[in-house]
């Protein structure tokens, strides 16, 4: 049978069906015969009644009777009573009424469930079940396989269309490379698939597993090694090292470098000094100063004669940027201009022009950087600051508008997890500032309930008794901006007329105008205010080192990444700081909070978060949503090395890709998926 077959044509699927296919992505016969098991039921552990033991537990047994009731709103138990040739069991389901009527009296069935001891006697709790007749009949198939259920798509019209497709499955041809298979000892293509769907033993499924897990890594890895190897064939410049440049410049800052800085700093200009263009993710926790090393290669820049630009995400942040960096650079003559939404006539225009000619030696915005109408004069350097904020086109955008591949320095305070660092970003070269700036004091971090807040409140005013600030982050009410803005409208209010009314109370959120919130946020930065009401745009990068309290409202409600990120808004001193995160209601606080609560270190909490949530939620869904991975985990890095080596020795190999269709159609769509440039 063709692979690429419309379901359609398959036997039992009408239009409907097809529809509901469809709205999963599944399309041909091949994509439904890579719609894998989520998980099977294993009916090969059977015994006899009188002989179970406290756990997992299975029993083909008869059905006595068959009994449902409510026992309070919203919970309805059903229970059925088995007998088998050695004793009696109860087996119980909870709010799953529909097992009375699955279940024929009389009639024998395969029970898997939890056997324990509850209610004063022993019964099998939730048990999946199987009508024995058919598996007596279907001999060796008592390890059940579970699809993902589709809406519109009975379980049992899957698992008939699947079993159709079983010859075409035992036919299907080899998709990696038969080097690969024979030196990892890796199960085949077909024998893989036809195991995962049709299994026999548990082991078998592992080994299968572990084939199909494989392919979709080395799909993975092989992609962005290609892309990799394809960026060093693209012509760049050439950025010589002035010594006395740098010197000048680090002299000139207020500060000592940590021996991080320093040495991402010169891991860029050593690439600087190769004709192929940098691609390097600079990954350091919030407040580990990133900004600063940016602002030492743009100098670099400058001096060779080339121009650079850093892109951030918020006009916020765009602006203190350029602010720190004039201070750092005007001294040298270094130019820096700032270009963002709010730029406009006249002074748009000279400013454009400014950049075209080369005057501006570092121009700095948001995503105005990427339009039309700015020229850049020989842009050498590119930087792109919280780069999983900007999509692969957005970055790409601003890479095109030089003559040649500019240098990029992609920066991160999502600090990228190893595995993820290895597969997904494989292509780029890391640097890591992985140590903070001396005399910073770990933020002391409390999980509130939403009662005492007196207390919080007589804690921030003792604080701004001190000279210090504040930022009260509120609330996310739900997914609705609108309502967002109202809420934290209603804080600010009341904060400001009650137990703050002595106090200087500034209000930002991102419904404001560019002017209206770059005023706040300056007077915030100048000390004018004592405590800021915000929402979360206060999150990325915004920095005000005399800032040491932060309280979140509803901080159950928001991701462990972003937490940490704006607790990172204080903690930017010497001084001590603090960071209460108030939760919506008394409950136990999540396994989210407790992290946050007890770990500062970032590259931890992204373990935390990725095995919470998966790559998807943390860096974009239309990025990573699309890797399909079904199989390997991110997780995995014993295996990701595994696949390491297989894909160096494949490339080292000389062996062409092309050969191998299937391989190389993945392979070229995950260099889409994952490319940085
Ligand atoms: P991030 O990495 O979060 O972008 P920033 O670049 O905003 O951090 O730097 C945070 C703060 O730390 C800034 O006020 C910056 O001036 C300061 N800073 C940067 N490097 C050092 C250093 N080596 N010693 C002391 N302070 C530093
Ligand atoms: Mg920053």
């Amino acid at each position: 049978m063709n692979l690429s077959l419309p379901l359609r044509e398959l036997g039992g699927v009408g239009e409907k069906i097809d529809e509901s296919f469809r709205r999963v992505g599944l399309r041909t016969v091949k994509d439904l015969i890579h719609y894998l098991p989520r998980t099977y039921d294993d009916y090969t552990q059977q015994s006899a009644i009188a002989d179970l033991r406290p756990g997992k537990a299975t029993v083909i047994a008869r059905v006595e009777s068959t009994e449902t009731r409510t026992v309070r709103r919203g919970m309805r138990i059903t229970t059925a009573t088995l007998v088998d040739d050695t004793s009696k069991i109860k087996a119980v389901w909870f709010n799953q009424p529909y097992r009375a009527t699955q279940l024929k009296k009389e009639e024998r069935y395969m029970f898997t469930g939890t056997f324990e001891f509850s209610y004063n006697r022993y019964q099998l709790t939730n048990p999946a079940v199987e009508q024995a007749k058919v598996l007596e009949q279907q001999a060796g198939e008592k390890i059940v396989p579970v699809y993902r259920s589709i809406k519109g798509i009975k379980p049992q019209l899957m698992k008939k269309l699947i079993a159709s497709l079983r010859p075409t499955i035992t036919m299907l041809g080899e998709t990696l490379p038969a080097k690969v298979i024979e030196s990892q000892g890796l199960m085949s293509n077909s024998q893989s698939l036809m195991a995962l769907h049709f299994p026999s033993s548990q082991q078998e499924i592992a080994v299968a597993k572990e084939r199909v897990g494989f392919e979709e890594l080395f799909q993975l890895l092989l992609a962005s090694q290609l892309n990799k190897q394809a960026n060093t064939r693209l012509a760049g410049w050439k950025i010589p090292f002035d010594v006395t440049a740098a010197k000048n410049f680090v002299d000139g800052l207020p500060f000592a470098l940590t021996d991080a800085q320093r040495r991402a700093a010169w891991q860029v200009i050593q690439d600087f000094e190769s004709e192929i263009p940098m691609n390097r993710l600079l990954q350091g926790d919030v407040g580990s100063g990133k900004t600063v090393v940016a602002g030492f290669a743009a100098r670099q820049a400058a001096q060779a004669g080339y121009q650079s630009a850093l892109m951030a995400p918020t006009e916020i942040l765009a602006s203190q940027h350029a602010e720190t960096l004039r201070v750092l650079l005007a001294p040298f003559g270094v130019d820096v201009g700032l270009l963002t939404g709010s730029v406009k006539g006249k002074a748009r225009t000279a400013l454009l022009a400014r950049i075209e000619s080369g005057e501006v030696d570092v121009v700095i915005g948001t995503h105005a950087l990427i339009q039309n109408k700015v020229v850049y004069h020989k842009l050498g350097f590119v930087v792109i600051d919280e780069q999983h904020r900007f999509g692969v086109a957005q970055r790409q955008a601003l890479l095109e508008k030089s003559a040649r591949m500019p240098h990029l320095l992609a920066m991160t305070a999502t600090p990228i997890p190893r595995s993820l660092a290895l597969t997904v970003y494989g292509e780029l070269d890391v640097s890591v500032l992985d140590e903070l700036p001396a005399g910073r004091k770990p933020i002391e971090t409390k999980i509130w309930a939403p009662t005492n807040t007196e207390k919080l409140y007589a804690q921030v005013d003792s604080e701004i008794g001190k000279g210090r600030q504040a930022y009260i982050i509120c609330s996310l009410i739900d997914e609705d901006p609108e309502n967002d803005v109202k809420s934290v409208e209603a804080e600010h209010k009341k904060l400001k007329s009650t137990i703050f009314h002595h106090r200087r109370v500034g209000l930002l959120h991102g419904k404001l105008a560019p002017a209206e919130k770059e005023a706040v946020m300056q007077l915030f930065a100048d000390g004018e205010l004592d405590i800021l009401v915000s929402t979360t745009v206060v999150e990325v990068g915004v920095n005000v080192p005399n800032a040491t309290v932060m309280i979140i409202e509803n901080a159950d409600r928001f991701g462990l990444s972003q937490l940490h990120q704006l607790r990172g808004r204080v903690g930017r001193s010497s001084h001590q700081s603090y960071c209460f995160l108030v939760m919506s209601d008394s409950a136990k606080p999540s396994a989210r909070l407790r992290e946050i609560e007890k770990s500062q270190d970032g590259f931890y909490l992204a373990e935390v978060d990725l095995q919470l949530r998966g790559p998807g939620e943390i860096y974009g869904r239309s990025q990573h949503g699309a890797l399909n991975l079904q199989v390997a985990s991110l997780g995995d890095t014993k295996l990701i090395a595994r696949v390491q080596i297989a894909v160096r020795e494949f490339l080292a190999s000389g062996d062409d890709l092309v050969q191998y269709k299937q391989l190389a159609a993945q392979v070229e769509k995950n260099q889409r998926l994952t490319t940085l440039n």
